[in-house]
């Protein structure tokens, strides 16, 4: 098992050891979407970051338990209790039930990663599906004297939970200035002090999503439900809480405070955030309207794009970053990922075709080494990439005759690239994984080889030209004619 993994903890504001409370189990709880409307790349990018540190983990010998949640209820427009219900407000414009919008962009969420060729979570609980273990904990809360029914609403209390504990321990905000920066009481103003949050909602005549509670009819607050299902499958204290930064400052913190103030516990040791997505430097948001879905991206129908991007390019040029930096959206560095990914795809196509030799010219050790140091350093995948471009420069240069390598260095050439491409990274050779495309081209390889033994020098071109014209690059070499794509 891999001991050396240092992770940033925005808890502790600094770089930690990783030390998992049982290991080798790790439990990691990371806030999924709002299934109301399509996710953006920007959520995808939270997304694909977290997919890397899961598959990391595994990588490392770690069994983990996944825990990546569906908000499906309970989310309000105003980030203060106050507003329409986002699902709600969706239903009535698309004319569906609110469960119908759930399940319409929970599938198109899935589908989305599917592309991406993230992992599942190993559960992936729903807000609506704990509706009874979210109405327990908010008990338990009462009972310990931290929130207050106000006309069929429960709030938590910030100032009497601040007495006891840091609400402001992940952001390490000054909580004066948080007060005097706070508008008055949200709500029906019917919290007590300006920082107090909804655990519970009371319906209005109008709620559609409600359900029956010892307070009456209503439906939960948003924070609460990542407290309770975290609780259910993780335990009362686990290992790993990640998210986008955005949710630090409110989601997050509010959720310490609930867990706190029910179990007296900490919730998450590591407390992880990714960095957001920007677009010409503001984050790309649903309500800042400039957040395009992963489709346009693909297609390239944006006012924004230039030309499509495959999704593939796309997770390539998200590694292209550290989790933790702003990653800027252009068309110049997208083109600049496209062709890195491809040098790094053909490379790839090239190594089985390599013959090793008595001795070898490289040795593969080293960029092992830098991979897992690097990977070690907070998942900085930026660095292993530039290894390998190294390692990509090493198969060429054997491809080209003008280097060799021996038998035990191709293999461990071989295993670095499955392990830090393949099932690190989570990338996949779009040309090559094109079954059907590999195999027609397969066939037409051989009637040209067929030809040239022919002498029918005619056809032979005519095929190689014809591909050409279709962007496909044939080269011939003494182990046998290869393609790309021009
Ligand atoms: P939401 O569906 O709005 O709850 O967001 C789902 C996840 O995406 C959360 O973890 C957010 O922090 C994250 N997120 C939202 N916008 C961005 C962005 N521009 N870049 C990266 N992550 C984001
Ligand atoms: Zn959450």
């Amino acid at each position: 098992m891999n001991t050396g993994l240092q992770l940033y903890n925005t808890l502790t504001r600094k770089k930690e050891l990783f030390e998992p409370l049982n290991a080798p189990h790790v439990g990691m709880y990371v806030c999924g979407p709002t299934v109301y409307s399509d996710v953006h790349l920007g959520n995808c990018r939270t997304f694909i970051s977290f997919d890397l540190i899961f598959r990391y983990l595994k990588y490392s010998g770690y069994k983990v338990r996944y825990v990546r949640n569906i908000t499906d209820a309970g989310h309000l427009e105003g980030d203060r209790d106050e507003g329409d219900d986002k699902f709600a407000k969706r239903a009535k414009l698309e004319q569906l039930e609110p469960m119908e919008i759930v399940q319409k962009y929970t599938l198109g969420f899935h589908d989305v990663l599917r592309m991406f060729n993230t992992l599942p979570p190993s559960i992936e609980p729903t807000a609506t599906g704990h509706i009874i273990e979210q109405i327990e904990m908010i008990k338990e809360i009462m009972n310990n004297g931290y929130a207050y029914e106000s006309n069929g609403t429960i709030y938590f209390d910030v100032e009497k939970y601040s007495q006891t504990y840091n609400y402001t321990i992940l952001t390490n905000r000054n909580l004066e200035d948080m007060l005097a920066n706070t508008r008055e009481l949200g709500g029906q103003n019917e919290k007590r002090g300006r920082l107090d949050f909804a655990l519970w909602i009371k319906a209005k005549p109008e709620t559609l999503m409600r359900w029956a509670s010892p307070w009456g009819e209503g439906f939960p607050g948003w924070h609460i439900e990542c407290s309770a299902m975290s609780a259910k499958y993780l335990g009362a204290e686990f290992d790993i809480h990640g998210g986008g930064m955005d949710l630090a400052a409110t989601h997050h913190t509010n959720e310490i405070a609930q867990s706190e103030a029910c179990s007296h516990k900490q919730p998450a040791k590591y407390w992880m955030h990714t960095n957001m997505l920007t677009v010409n430097g503001t984050r790309m948001s649903k309500s800042a309207g400039n957040g395009f879905l992963p489709e346009q991206l693909f297609s390239g129908d944006h006012a924004l794009l230039e030309k499509g991007f495959s999704p593939m390019t796309v997770k390539f040029f998200m590694l292209q970053a550290h989790y933790r930096s702003t990653l800027d959206f252009s068309n110049e560095a997208l083109d600049a990922s496209e062709k890195g990914f491809k040098r790094l795809m053909n490379a790839l196509s090239l190594l089985d075709k390599l013959t090793p030799a008595e001795s070898s010219d490289f040795e593969i050790d080293p960029i092992i080494d830098n991979c897992v140091k690097a990977m070690n350093d907070d998942f900085n995948s930026p660095v292993v990439i530039a290894e390998l471009f190294e390692a990509s420069r090493i198969i060429n240069t054997v491809y080209d005759g003008k280097g060799k390598i021996s038998a035990v260095e191709l293999d461990k050439l071989k295993q670095l690239m499955q392990d830090f491409v393949y099932d690190i990274f989570g990338l996949k050779d779009e040309e090559t994984s094109n079954i059907a495309l590999n195999s027609v081209l397969d066939m037409v390889i051989d009637l040209r080889q067929t030809a040239k033994e022919n002498k029918d020098y005619a056809t032979s071109d005519k095929i190689r030209l014809g591909l050409q014209s279709m962007g496909i690059q044939l080269k011939d070499s003494k182990e046998g004619t290869t393609w790309n794509k021009a």
